[in-house]
């Protein structure tokens, strides 16, 4: 297989290309779907012809294995199958993939449901509910597998693991027929209920489908259908012992489903020929109904600076690189749900990426600016100091506070304004003051001029530094004319622009400054002038800078900040409120990326 990471250059993204769209609307020109019909529940074609026709015009599937956290691919699949539903007037089904007995966990069913809802998605409405759970499939599919035996295309093999690899063949050389292979019906039969009623141990008999062990696709050399597996099934308990394998059920569950279009990455490519033939047979049985649904495969996404193997991000969740599943810097759906990415901004990006056959490396850039699009139409300014130091204005009143009324957002009035207590002590960026400036430096310095956003011009008088020489307060004298919104106030022309934080009425509270959790774009890829023996690993990669918790100053009215609500951080970029954490019943922020790019620059 390629590996779209190898260059580690991002392509630029195609406009949203639609070959999936183009697919059906071809097929709704056509009508190919509308004689389907539908019971309103999965079942064999029996029942879903004496249903009503099928209202829904496609019906697509999001089938995740409930076996780990979603993560940013799965939320382009989901943008993916919910979205066409939704345009084309059809529905997308939740489906648990859930036949390997070994693996799944309701810890995981659950998270699961919320990513989706949470992305705002629903398999519900008044009339349907389409969350299914594949395990309630397997009498369905017992079916199946003996319609198959009985129509002479499958049969029982006796070779063990070990013979069955050896006869498989190359991709150069055909594989040998099992010496099994010519049973007859009855004693294949008589085999797979003996299989199904426990007679034997783990691994001694498979059942396989007959096709062609030459055929020069290796998916179709007899592949294996049913296996014996003497295991308990958080669904059905130990009512089974025979377990499908995963590309005999998920055709199967898609049949049932009445799903028209089947989307799927582009590794099962190789696997569609055997889609088609196990459905075509049993649609000629008449178990299931025609049409039956088609297979689409689409390229997976693959992100610059992130890694989405499983593999890999339980390894770094096991050996503590990160708090746990949600940590915000994982591309978990749990991790970005608390690191403040948007819904809308998920939308946005699976939009812009479009899908497409080819493999292709997204530049994380993409990704952060939908967010920043997203939610610099949405999210309400607020003025934050995280690097504080004192201002104290010494010719204001000492005890005098005055109330700035400041708009919440600069080109949206509808989301109203606040207050912003201005007094004589106050809190501004230390980044905003120095005592020597350098070139073309335009904010505090010794008698320069500068605007307290949205309150007064003040000029710099000086500074006080500790026994260290370092600055602890900066000193000025406002100009009272100046009051930003009175009538001349402009009538001073300032180059400098800060914010600040009332020092009595500010609250101080700890900001998480989440960055890039690797500080290259390929984790564990080689890079240019590397030498040819040099291996890495990705966990070098790991950004040692990717989070930085500091003590913040808040404007007062962040004080009632709701969990998960976001905001822009004037001049910093775009934090949420912690979903979980606050600190003594106050809330706790989490950065959710900055107003501008910084990496291109590092990079
Ligand atoms: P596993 O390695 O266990 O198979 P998986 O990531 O494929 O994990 P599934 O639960 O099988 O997880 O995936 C559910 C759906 O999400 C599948 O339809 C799959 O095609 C899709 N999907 C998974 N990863 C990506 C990705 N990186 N980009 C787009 N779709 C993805
Ligand atoms: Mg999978």
């Amino acid at each position: 297989m390629s590996n779209p990471a190898k260059d580690h250059k991002a392509d630029t993204p195609a406009p949203a290309s639609n070959f999936i769209r183009n697919i059906i609307d071809a097929d709704l020109a056509a009508g190919k779907h509308a004689l389907r019909r539908w019971s309103g529940q999965p079942g064999l074609a029996a029942q879903q012809l004496a249903g009503e026709l099928d209202a829904a015009k496609i019906r697509t599937r999001f089938p995740p294995e409930p076996n780990g956290y979603l993560h940013f691919g799965h939320a382009k699949s989901i943008c993916l199958n919910f979205g066409l539903a939704r345009d084309y007037g059809g529905r997308c089904h939740l489906r648990f993939d859930d036949t390997n007995p070994e693996k799944e966990e309701k810890e995981y069913v659950d998270s699961i449901i919320d990513a989706v809802h949470w992305l705002g998605f629903s398999w519900q409405d008044e009339k349907e509910n389409n969350l299914y759970y594949a395990s309630d499939y397997f009498d369905w599919m017992i079916a199946s597998a003996e319609y198959l035996i009985e129509s002479g295309h499958a049969y029982v093999d006796s070779q063990n693991a070990e013979e069955m690899r050896a006869s498989r063949g190359t991709l150069t050389q055909p594989g040998k027929d099992s010496p099994y292979r010519t049973r007859s019906v009855e004693e294949n039969m008589d085999l797979f209920k003996r299989m199904q009623a426990g007679e034997f141990a783990d691994g001694t008999l498979i059942l396989r489908a007959k096709i062609d062990m030459a055929s020069p696709n290796i998916n179709l050399r007899d592949p294996a259908i049913y296996r014996i597996r003497h295991a308990t099934h958080h669904n059905t308990g130990d009512k089974w012992c025979v377990y499908p394998m995963y590309t005999f059920a998920h055709p199967i569950e898609d049949a049932l489903e009445n799903i028209t279009h089947s989307i799927c990455t582009l590794e099962f490519e190789d696997q569609r020929p055997f889609y088609d033939w196990l459905l075509e047979h049993l649609a000629e049985g008449g178990l299931l109904q025609r049409p039956v649904p088609q297979q689409i495969e689409f390229s997976r996404l693959n992100l610059t600076y992130v890694i989405l193997s499983k593999r890999k991000l339980i390894q770094l969740v096991e050996e503590k690189h990160v708090s746990g599943w949600d940590d915000p810097r994982l591309p978990t759906l749990v991790g970005a749900r608390r690191r403040g990415y948007s819904p809308e901004g998920f939308h946005l990006f699976a939009e812009r990426i479009g899908v497409s056959k080819s493999d292709s490396l997204i530049d994380y850039v993409l990704f952060e600016d939908c967010m920043r699009e997203v939610m610099n139409e949405s999210a309400e300014r607020r003025f934050a100091v995280l690097d504080p130091l004192r201002l104290i204005i010494d010719n204001y009143p000492e005890g005098q506070s005055e109330d700035c009324v400041v708009h919440n957002h600069p080109f949206k009035p509808e989301f109203g304004t606040r207050v912003m207590p201005f007094s004589r002590e106050l809190w501004i960026e230390r980044e905003d003051f120095m005592e020597e400036p350098s070139k073309g430096y335009r904010r505090l310095f010794p008698g320069n001029m500068a605007r307290l956003r949205h309150g007064y011009v003040v000029e710099c008088t000086g500074c006080d530094k500790d026994a260290a020489g370092k600055v602890i307060a900066v000193h000025c004298d406002y100009l009272p004319d100046t009051r930003s919104g009175t009538p001349g106030s402009d009538s001073v022309k300032v180059k400098g622009n800060l914010h600040w934080v009332s020092a009595a009425e500010g609250y101080s509270t700890e900001v998480r400054l989440y960055d890039r959790l690797f500080a290259y774009p390929a984790p564990g890829n080689r890079r240019e002038g590397d030498a040819p023996e040099l291996e890495r690993d990705f966990l070098d990669d790991i950004n040692p800078d990717s989070m930085q918790v500091i003590t913040a100053i808040l404007e007062p009215a962040l004080k009632n900040a709701r969990p998960e609500e976001r905001f822009q951080f004037e001049r910093h970029g775009y934090f949420v409120a912690d979903r979980f954490d606050s600190q003594d019943g106050a809330p706790v922020f989490n950065r959710t990326v900055t107003l501008k790019d910084s990496w291109e620059k590092k990079a």
